[in-house]
């Protein structure tokens, strides 16, 4: 690991001062900034041993205040510090009855020390676990090295996405958590060096495009302080299933965020988002539109999937995941129908 400069910050404009003077043009992606914020470390530190990431400075945020640890639940929305703990949210038994997609994926995640030590705001910045980006010694890699190629898209590409991507980056999206967020139409709040903003959280990753180095809108020195969502009819008949190669303490193959607004068996609204799949926390908004007012029963389930994944495009190691997407997506739409809520 290359040699850093360590500081801690007590309060959350503190730690956003800290970080301006360093913080470079916002062209600059904040991945790439000089001065990282430190809070569970779960990604940042492993990917500065790998070199991947080679920051000059590490500010700790894990002494903010607590508010920005906080669970609250409102009569009309849940309101989740950046720096709340994943296990503490996992288990929360309120979030667990009311919100259970959001626990669910949290629960799903990583390990208990993992969950116990990880936060939220890094959990959704966390980065794609393509090999190819991983391994410095790999040249070809445009997230890593803007205009170097990709060595995914002719190389093993077993694990990559199938929707979102470009000819420039076929990198997953690897968490689970920003999938519920993004089905229950979430807000992100951000405190920047410009002050705070709040972005609809589906506004807050990137596609690859040509471009994929800029993984997500937030600007250098720019700080998650909380996410907050909307208390719906759909938000307690919700569930999150996870596909993976093994059975814990593994990053999705396929996953779906599913909620649903169901009355006498005809779906008035429904929520869907897709994990693992697809190069950022992806909604199948086109398959939400084709279910609402409808009956849902298996056929239907099928019908609706293959509107999700008219889009795909598969590579030679992946086309599996068409398939595999598709029956995920139907399991957790019967499941969430069968749902006693
Ligand atoms: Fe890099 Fe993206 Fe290609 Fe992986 S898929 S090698 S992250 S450019």
């Amino acid at each position: 690991m290359r040699p850093f400069a360590f500081q801690r910050a007590s309060d959350a404009d503190e730690a956003v001062r800290a970080a301006a003077p360093m913080a470079p043009s916002p062209n600059i992606p904040q991945t790439q900034s000089p001065t990282q914020f430190l809070a569970g470390g779960t990604t940042l530190i492993d990917l500065m041993k790998l070199d991947v990431m080679r920051p000059d400075r590490l500010i700790d945020i894990n002494a903010l205040s607590p508010r920005l640890s906080e669970i609250r639940m409102y009569e009309s929305e849940l309101r989740l510090g950046g720096l709340a703990r994943m296990a503490d949210v996992a288990e929360h038994p309120f979030i667990q009855r009311d919100y259970p997609v959001i626990a669910q994926s949290l629960q799903l995640a990583a390990s208990q020390q993992l969950r116990n030590m990880a936060t939220l705001s890094g959990n959704v910045l966390q980065r794609t676990r393509c090999s190819y980006f991983r391994d410095v010694s790999w040249l070809a890699c445009n997230k890593r090295m803007p205009g170097s190629g990709c060595a995914a898209i002719d190389g093993v590409n077993r694990g990559h996405a199938i929707l979102g991507g470009s000819d420039h980056c076929i990198a997953a999206y690897p968490g689970d958590f920003a999938q519920a967020l993004i089905a229950l139409d979430a807000s992100v709040e951000i405190l920047g060096s410009s002050g705070a903003l709040t972005l609809p959280f589906a506004q807050l990753h990137r596609e690859p495009g040509d471009t994929p180095h800029l993984e997500t809108r937030l600007a250098p020195g720019a700080l998650i302080t909380a996410f907050t969502v909307p208390a719906r009819p759909w938000t307690r008949r919700s569930l999150f299933l996870k596909v993976r190669d093994r059975e814990s303490y593994e990053f999705a193959v396929a996953s779906a965020a599913i909620a649903l607004d169901l009355e006498e068996g005809v779906v008035k609204q429904a929520r869907i988002a897709l994990g693992g799949l697809a190069t950022v926390p992806w909604r199948a908004r086109d398959a939400e539109s084709a279910l609402a007012g409808q009956t849902l029963d298996q056929a239907r389930a099928y019908e609706i999937a293959r509107i999700a994944f008219a889009g795909a495009r598969p590579r030679p190691g992946n086309q599996f995941k068409v398939e595999l997407g598709k029956r995920t997506l139907v399991r957790a739409l019967l499941q969430t129908a069968a749902l006693e809520v």
